[in-house]
């Protein structure tokens, strides 16, 4: 494998968002996932001496895109985004299976409608160390799920699949700082987890040392994040008792699950 000084920033912006760069050290390049402001990125970018090659849009919402103009101004660089965005900056248009490659190295798009109808994640097999790279918007967060703002619960069910079958040592880099919050409803779904109950404790750490929960890993979403665990047992026991059903049927149980979120 050639030598390639490849890594994933982060700069936390707005409230809770988390915009990403994946940056070539090697010729001081980057991308940028969901800018969802241009200062900060401009600034990050500026002091560091990094030119930016490119942006990555996973779905069409302000706090995603709204540092997209200013950018492309400065830079004059492609947008790359879902093929059914509303959105009018996106220059090159992605669907399911589309190659993209950036610093070297191929991503897949894979099409998660659910949280919007144009969601999009950006996968990479290739190993950077020896970790799988998504990045995954508002679909997937630390120990939960995006909110259905445009898509039905079987779409998001359905997309979610795609993610479960991804490699276990997958990185998930999500759009928001949302994990202790999705852990606690978790932990009130599923009391009995020892490995939910362990992660919230090291989530709390990092958070109490202003440190981002994510990147996760997919492993690790799999033992601990409900919406990745519908067809377990004790979620399917918590639901039926919570809702009053009898129903085992994967998606029923994510639809109620989803609800039971939305009002906890
Ligand atoms: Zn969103």
């Amino acid at each position: 494998m050639r030598e390639i000084l490849l890594n994933v920033e982060v700069i936390e912006s707005l409230t809770d968002n988390y915009i990403w760069l994946l940056v070539n050290y090697h010729d001081s390049s980057a991308f940028v996932v969901d800018p969802g402001e241009a200062p900060a990125v401009l600034s990050w970018l500026k002091k560091r001496k990094i030119n930016l090659l490119g942006i990555l849009i996973t779905h069409h919402h302000p706090d995603h895109t709204m540092g997209v103009a200013d950018l492309v101004d400065y830079y004059d660089i492609p947008v790359y985004g879902p093929h059914n965005s509303p959105e009018k900056c996106i220059t090159k248009k992605l669907r399911e299976n589309d190659d993209l490659i950036l610093h070297g190295i191929r991503f897949s798009v894979i099409e998660v409608p659910g949280h919007t109808n144009d969601h999009i994640a950006y996968f990479s097999s290739s190993p950077l160390d020896t970790n799988h790279i998504l990045f995954i918007g508002d679909t997937l967060f630390g120990g939960g799920c995006g909110k259905l703002f445009e898509g039905t619960a079987q779409q998001m069910y359905s997309s979610l699949e795609k993610i479960k079958r991804l490699p276990q040592n997958t990185l998930i880099y999500s759009g928001h700082e949302y994990t202790l919050s999705n852990l606690n409803f978790a932990i009130s779904a599923e009391p009995d987890n020892n490995k939910l109950r362990k992660r919230y404790q090291d989530d709390r750490q990092k958070r109490n040392k202003n440190q981002p929960t994510l990147p996760s890993l997919l492993s690790l979403e799999l033992d601990t994040n409900p919406f990745l665990r519908v067809s377990n047992e004790s979620v399917i026991s918590a639901i039926q008792k919570k809702f009053n059903i009898n129903d085992h049927n994967e998606q029923v149980i994510f639809e109620a699950l989803r609800k039971w979120k939305d009002i906890f």
